[in-house]
């Protein structure tokens, strides 16, 4: 696409990254047939070719955005299904994290929308705070209509999401292995640990079968995945930084195998540290070395040998998270994991389409999100699966709210396959493990 920026605005460096990417765009539209947003609402300017149109004019233009440009860009789901397509190689993740940083810098949002993204990236990357809200929006479910009605749509769909019950978290007792083949740090992760504490619980069981020395840092916080996504840039590397100062702490005293993620969201997010931290003279060097052995857990898991699996053939469908397979190029090692397991696995039609999570997506756009939601439910139903797995805490979450089987995360599945308990959310049915 040709641009058309002065010799000024590429003096800045996010400026001439992004025009290097729009530049790379060849407007062949193949994006658009992968595009959910496009899919489902038929407009280029909720395409991903449309919208880097929209970028293009408005990073020209160094003006503020119109509202009708705003909602384009805001209706993307960073889903990143787009740069899979991608015959030329657009970067369109840099390009529209540039856009969401320059928006909320030069836009001025609706008071409402204001208020309600700032309780977002208040909350939701605090442990504590989030789990509070949780709680509180629990008992205000009955007063949905009057949030919708004071803040909109997004505030009944806060509520509508919030779990009836939070589960417990237990410590795992950890079993470390007496020659470990290498130590890793399970990153702790932020909404996770309060919505399904058991999921790290069982990544610890299963890396410490699979050989490895776990540790988990209390110093590191939110990898700022969300507020990077809500275009707060300022404090999306204030979070990178300070989990960089703990991990290279780690790396430099004890040494480090790797740092594994859980949440696909949140490990598409420190595979780009590096990229985030490039200008930054004190910590470019130190994000690239973290990036570089930030690890979802089932690519680890991949190169190793775990038991052997007994699940008994129990029929699962795999809902690939967009972060995994589109963010972080890992599409077979889940499936391929859980077959070596015993498992029976299905995937659906469509699987390259978003579940309408995509981080705080499902709360500030609920209309489109439950579209998605119900597209995808009704693929994964045509599958008659018993279990729903997936690798990603915001996906779980969003298909869980129309599922009418238990939907659990890989680790938690090939955690019970190869001897951990079974996981909670499939307590009380009839799932028997293979004693053969
Ligand atoms: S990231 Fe997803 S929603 Fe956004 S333009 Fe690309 S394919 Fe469309
Ligand atoms: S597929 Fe790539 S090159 Fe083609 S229009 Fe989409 S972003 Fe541009």
């Amino acid at each position: 696409m040709q641009t058309n920026f002065s010799p000024l605005q590429l003096a800045d460096p996010a400026t001439a990254a992004s025009e290097g990417v729009i530049r790379s765009c060849v407007h062949c539209g193949f994006c658009t047939a992968t595009c959910p947003t496009y899919v489902l609402l038929g407009d280029e300017r909720d395409s991903p070719r449309g919208r880097i149109y929209l970028i293009k004019e408005m990073l020209e233009r160094q003006q503020t955005p119109t509202a009708e440009v705003v909602k384009h860009i805001d209706r993307c789901l960073s889903c990143l299904s787009c740069m899979t397509t991608c015959p030329s190689g657009v970067n369109y993740m840099h390009l529209v994290d540039h856009a969401r940083a320059y928006i909320e810098k030069t836009y001025k949002r609706p008071l409402r929308e204001r208020f309600l993204r700032s309780m977002l990236a208040l909350v939701l990357p605090h442990p504590r705070r989030f789990r509070l809200a949780l709680q509180f929006a629990r008992l205000a479910r009955p007063l949905s209509p009057l949030a919708r009605a004071l803040f909109g749509p997004p505030a009944s769909a806060m509520l509508a999401l919030a779990p009836s019950a939070l589960p417990s978290s237990t410590p795992v007792e950890a079993s470390p292995p007496v020659n470990p083949r290498g130590r890793i740090i399970l990153q702790r992760g932020c909404a996770e640990p309060v919505l399904r504490p058991q999921i790290r619980n069982a990544a610890i069981r299963l890396l410490n079968r699979a050989g490895y020395e776990v540790v988990l840092s209390d110093d590191e916080g939110c990898c700022g995945a969300l507020v990077h996504h809500l275009g707060r840039e300022a404090e999306s590397l204030t979070a990178a930084r300070r989990n960089i100062d703990v991990w290279i702490r780690e790396i430099e005293t004890k040494g480090l195998t790797a740092i594994v993620v859980t949440a696909s969201g949140c490990g598409t997010t420190l595979k780009d540290y590096g990229y985030m931290l490039r200008n930054d003279p004190s910590y470019a060097e130190k994000a690239a070395r973290v990036s570089a052995i930030a690890m979802d857990i089932s690519e680890l898991l991949a190169k190793v040998d775990l038991p052997a699996g007994r699940a008994g053939g129990l029929i699962v469908a795999y809902h690939p998270a967009c972060s995994l397979q589109h963010g972080q190029k890992i599409v077979d090692a889940p499936t391929r994991l859980l077959a070596a397991a015993g498992f029976q696995i299905r995937v659906p039609t469509e699987s390259h389409l978003c579940c309408g999570s995509a981080g705080t997506y499902n709360l500030l756009q609920p209309e489109i999100a439950g579209q998605l939601r119900d597209r995808k439910m009704a693929s994964i139903e045509a599958l008659s699966p018993q279990v729903i797995a997936t690798g990603n805490i915001g996906c779980m979450i969003q298909i869980g709210s129309r599922a009418n089987v238990p939907v659990v995360h890989t680790v938690e599945l090939l955690d019970w396959a190869t001897g951990g308990p079974l996981p909670p959310a499939m307590a009380g049915q009839d799932f028997n493990r293979s004693t053969t």
